[in-house]
């Protein structure tokens, strides 16, 4: 059956598997890599003109390394996840002092760069070097969870480590590169969440789930528990020629290194905090509406508020982790989803991008 199963994908792979994308070119496991960071939680057809325009602002690993975080967040813009960019430099940094600048060929040390689990690691393996290794991301979960009605959340240790099981068997001693793709090809294209298209797939005859007639109810969902939310006060502080005041996060956690608007507690009066930290008066402008920014684990709840400075920002910010943004000349620096949509709001489109996340 698992001989069988991998042939069956493979010959489907050969006429409707991707094979013409850009890190399918000149394969590298540097640009392997590059692709499945940007491929973790975001489609193909949305990371190719992100993918290209990386790679050609760094080329090599050591190119990405050198760059600064600033810059790497910024040509991230609009992918969303930005732990991911974060990470990425991160591992780059790590690749270039302690690997010489090559990427390790094993799976342990592969697994040890910041961002790199264990599927992502046997991608970059397999994909760049021929390696017979297993993988299994979101896409091979949910065909794997189908075929053999294997239910329970993958995110639950039991279900994920018979997952790991079943993808070990039906991994291909040969050609695994190809499996591999044809495994993410498949659930990306056919076996797709909400509308797999069995007519279509190559493992349809002995796919428990479609035998059933409920392929949806596999893999099983997440258990839903109620999100705490937070609730905060942004404030969009202006200058007279209009910059808004922009501050660095902390480089982990929430929004990890993007520049956003100030934040302050519900109970905290904005006009006190301007005089506190800018040393000026400012007046209170117009409001904004309300609104909910949902991450995996809370939601937030921003209270925009504009305060109308009526002389010229402090100039010197250097080294303070605070800019005067010019929204009509954006600086090159990732803001955070919200924070994009705000500044359009404010003064009109941006022509940066933005993150999710
Ligand atoms: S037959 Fe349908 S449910 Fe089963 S693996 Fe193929 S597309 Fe998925």
């Amino acid at each position: 059956m698992s001989a069988d199963f991998a042939q069956r994908l493979l010959s489907w792979f050969e006429h409707h598997g991707r094979k013409d994308l850009p890190w399918q070119q000149g394969v590298t496991p540097y640009r392997v890599w590059v692709s499945e960071i940007m491929l973790q939680q975001t489609q193909v057809g949305t990371v190719v003109p992100f993918y290209e325009r990386f790679m050609t602002r760094f080329p090599e690993v050591s190119d990405l390394a050198a760059a600064p975080l600033d810059e790497v967040l910024h040509l991230w813009s609009g992918l969303g996840y930005y732990a991911r960019a974060r990470n990425l430099h991160r591992a780059a940094q790590q690749v270039c002092e302690l690997f010489g600048g090559c990427f390790p060929d094993d799976l342990e040390r592969m697994q040890s760069l910041p961002g790199v689990g264990r599927s992502t690691a046997a991608a970059i393996l397999s994909l760049a070097i021929g390696q017979r290794q297993t993988i299994l991301d979101g896409n091979v979960k949910r065909v794997l969870a189908r075929h053999a009605t294997l239910s329970g959340w993958p995110g639950q240790a039991e279900v994920a480590r018979k997952l790991w099981a079943l993808a070990e068997q039906r991994t291909p001693t040969r050609r695994v590169a190809e499996y591999n793709q044809a495994m993410m090809d498949l659930g990306a294209t056919v076996c797709t969440r909400s509308r797999p298209d069995c007519d279509a797939c190559p493992v349809r005859t002995d796919c428990a789930a479609r035998r059933l007639g409920r392929p949806q109810d596999y893999p099983g969902r997440r258990p839903k528990r109620a999100l705490p939310v937070r609730a905060v006060r942004m404030l969009l502080v202006r200058e007279p020629d209009g910059g808004v005041l922009l501050e660095c996060r902390p480089p982990s956690g929430v929004w990890g290194g993007l520049w956003c608007l100030p934040e302050i507690t519900p109970s905290t009066d904005p006009l006190d905090w301007c005089t506190d930290q800018l040393q000026q008066a400012g007046a209170l402008g117009r409001r904004f509406a309300p609104r909910r920014h949902t991450f995996s684990h809370f939601h937030l709840d921003i209270e925009p508020l504009e305060i109308l400075l009526n002389q010229p920002g402090c100039r010197v910010l250097e080294g303070t982790g605070r800019l005067w943004y010019n929204p009509w000349q954006p600086n090159n620096v990732g803001l955070a989803a919200p924070i994009a949509r705000l500044l359009e709001e404010v003064v009109g489109p941006t022509t940066t991008g933005e993150i999710d996340g």
